[in-house]
């Protein structure tokens, strides 16, 4: 049984906002292992302009497709991140950033968010950067995780998958059974049989232990991992376990507190946290 789920286009925060493609969380579509978040953007002429802001209890993982972006964060960094390399920034109890698009030219990229275990959530932030990723059978870049027997650098605090297939013809893709798996279509793609169009995402549960693609010239993103325990309560750029939670965090972004440091660069500007709705937030269902 094949789940489709198709994105909402939803404007990113920054000077002027930019329209990105959301295709979770979503009704039925919680989370997918820990990757609790998705969104891909172009391929078009756009400017990424997101000013300082917060995150907390998740990873978030960059991988542009075509351009250059720069991040910057309360630890200090400093760096472009450009196809092929990922961009891996661990919030824990607390972190802030900032991207800006760097290149002229088309803009082409996604961005996911990991959901970190209870025991990690407020973990110490952490940034760190790949340029070398593992590939497996000349097909599948490994981002986070494992695939078969190719195991990504970047640090992982579940048991997951990530990986950028490139599909000419049919591939065959390794899974671990025990664990729940997805397939965001980058271009048109045959997932196990069904046609997925660009930008859809195919759920495809668990037990299985492969996976067939096919297409032309294609290309698309295998997410999977053990079905996440937590029920989560997301918010804005927070991800939690209760509304206490979340709004604690909301509160310290807008009082400035030294729990999301500084990013420099930017003379103070920052995105402000909407207003929290009237009602306590709740968390996602889980699928379960
Ligand atoms: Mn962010």
């Amino acid at each position: 049984m094949i789940e489709v789920f198709k994105p909402r286009a939803v404007p990113l925060g920054g000077l002027r906002a930019m329209r990105v493609d959301r295709v979770m969380p979503q009704r039925g579509l919680p989370t997918v292992g820990a990757w609790c978040f998705l969104d891909s953007f172009g391929p078009k002429d756009d400017r990424m302009r997101v000013l300082p802001h917060p995150h907390t209890g998740l990873q978030t993982v960059t991988w542009p497709l075509a351009g250059e972006i720069r991040h910057r964060d309360s630890l200090g960094s400093d760096v472009l991140v450009r196809p092929g390399h990922l961009n891996l920034m661990t919030a824990g109890h607390g972190v802030s950033h900032s991207e800006f698009s760097v290149s002229d030219g088309p803009l082409h990229g996604i961005q996911l968010w990991v959901a970190l275990p209870a025991d990690r959530a407020a973990m110490a932030p952490a940034f760190e950067q790949h340029t070398e990723l593992p590939v497996y059978q000349d097909f599948a870049t490994v981002l986070m995780g494992s695939l078969g027997d190719v195991t990504s650098p970047a640090t992982t605090h579940t048991p997951l998958v990530g990986a950028d297939l490139t599909i000419t013809g049919a591939v065959v893709v390794p899974l671990r059974q025990e664990h729940e798996h997805a397939v965001l279509a980058v271009t048109d793609v045959t997932v196990a049989g069904v046609e997925l169009r660009r930008g859809h995402l195919a759920y495809l549960g668990t037990g299985r232990h492969e996976l067939d693609l096919s297409a032309e010239n294609g290309r698309a993103l295998l997410l999977g991992g053990e079905p996440f325990p937590d029920e989560l309560v997301m918010w804005w750029n927070f991800v939690g376990r209760s509304h206490d939670e979340i709004a604690a965090a909301r509160a310290a972004w807008q009082a400035a507190d030294d729990r999301f440091g500084h990013v420099a660069g930017h003379d103070g500007a920052r995105i402000p946290a909407p207003g929290l709705p009237g009602v306590r937030l709740t968390p996602r269902q889980t699928r379960r």
